[in-house]
């Protein structure tokens, strides 16, 4: 099936025309980072304005460089939840409109899904298979057996790792967003420098909690400033290597405990070049088959969301012009409410 998907919920347009789920013809992504850097963080306003500017391009350039038109789309397939009320509501409209005027199904889609899912564009997973996700609202360890089919293992009790990672990069004075930047700086600094806590890591469970690892970094900074040169990279390190080894023992404490041997990392922060390499290295070392997709598909895309998107159009699980977009929206509540 050719699907025509659409992405809304924070703060990237997108659009992009997959067929069969699997293979992408385009995945175009207008990211709004520097409308929002200004302000050192997203503003939901400036978000759905932005989103409302782009969008009519965003879709014409995944029509065109798939070289396609609407006339050839045969499913429409939208971010329906979680995200901003707002941001997800312009995609909403507009994939319902085109739904409507072209008598298509249309798909409302769980971004967090479509993250856990986005590997299927590169290669196939067996189910089942533990997903760690690691993103800007998310830091979640989920059990897959199949699509629709997620249950939480563990969460992130306070904030999540992206949210950790531009916090502490604001505090660092870098600029938003600091995810990116602090993996800048640590590939040249020294990741045992500084012994920041590992949080919950002894705790038994598969939670997260990233708060005081924050808390620790402004109580650092407050006693000794902000450091600068080889001390801004040996600290940006060992705090990246604080957070990366938390992430990494749980989910494979996970893989252990459910005897799941496929882990996927999906997410945002799964482009962290550390986390990639120590997940490799972790997996290696327990014979454990690890799946991280290219970092193109880790951030916000669209072509993720035609992974769900396809599944349900083709199952008849249509949304119709009843959908309203899910501010919240947990995996496992998948299937529950889908129409709305
Ligand atoms: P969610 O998916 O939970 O709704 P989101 O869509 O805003 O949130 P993503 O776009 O998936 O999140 O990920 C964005 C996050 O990833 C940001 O917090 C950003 O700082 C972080 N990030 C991106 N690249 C890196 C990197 N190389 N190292 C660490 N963090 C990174
Ligand atoms: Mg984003
Ligand atoms: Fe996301």
């Amino acid at each position: 099936m050719l699907v025509l998907a659409i992405e809304t919920s924070c703060d990237e347009t997108a659009a992009a025309v997959v067929r069969d789920g699997r293979t992408i013809l385009s995945n175009v992504v207008s990211s709004q980072v520097k409308d929002h850097a200004v302000y050192g963080g997203v503003v939901p306003e400036i978000a759905s304005r932005k989103h409302l500017e782009t969008i009519p391009a965003v879709v014409g350039e995944a029509l065109r460089l798939a070289d396609v038109t609407l006339d050839h789309v045969e499913g429409v397939a939208v971010t329906q939840g979680p995200g901003l009320a707002g941001a997800l509501l312009v995609g909403l409209s507009v994939a319902k409109s085109i739904a409507f005027a072209r008598g298509l199904p249309l798909a409302g889609v769980n971004h967090i899904e479509a993250h856990l899912a986005a590997i299927f564009l590169e290669r196939e997973v067996a189910y089942p298979y533990l997903a760690l996700v690691v993103s800007g609202g998310h830091s979640h360890l989920y059990r897959v057996d199949g699509i629709g089919r997620c249950t939480t293992l563990g969460q992130t009790l306070d904030d999540a790792a992206g949210e950790a990672f531009d916090k502490v990069a604001k505090l660092l004075g870098l600029p938003y967003p600091g995810g990116i930047e602090i993996d800048r700086l640590a590939s040249a600094g020294d990741p045992d420098a500084i012994a920041f806590p590992r949080p919950l890591l002894h705790d038994g469970s598969f939670n997260f909690s990233f708060s005081g690892l924050k808390t620790a970094v402004l109580s650092a900074v407050k006693k000794q400033g902000i450091p600068e040169g080889e001390k801004l990279a040996d600290f940006c390190a060992s705090f990246q290597k604080a957070v990366c080894h938390v992430l990494v023992e749980k989910t494979f404490r996970a893989a252990d405990a459910t005897g799941i041997d496929r882990v996927v990392v999906a997410g945002g922060v799964a482009c962290n070049s550390a986390l990639r390499r120590e997940m490799a290295h972790a997996a290696a070392a327990r014979g454990v088959e690890l799946m991280i997709p290219s970092p193109s598909l880790c951030g916000d895309n669209a072509a993720m969301i035609a992974v769900p998107g396809d599944y349900y159009l083709r199952c008849g699980e249509q949304g119709g012009l009843a959908l309203d977009a899910r501010v919240n929206w947990p995996l496992d509540l998948l299937g529950s409410g889908r129409e709305g």
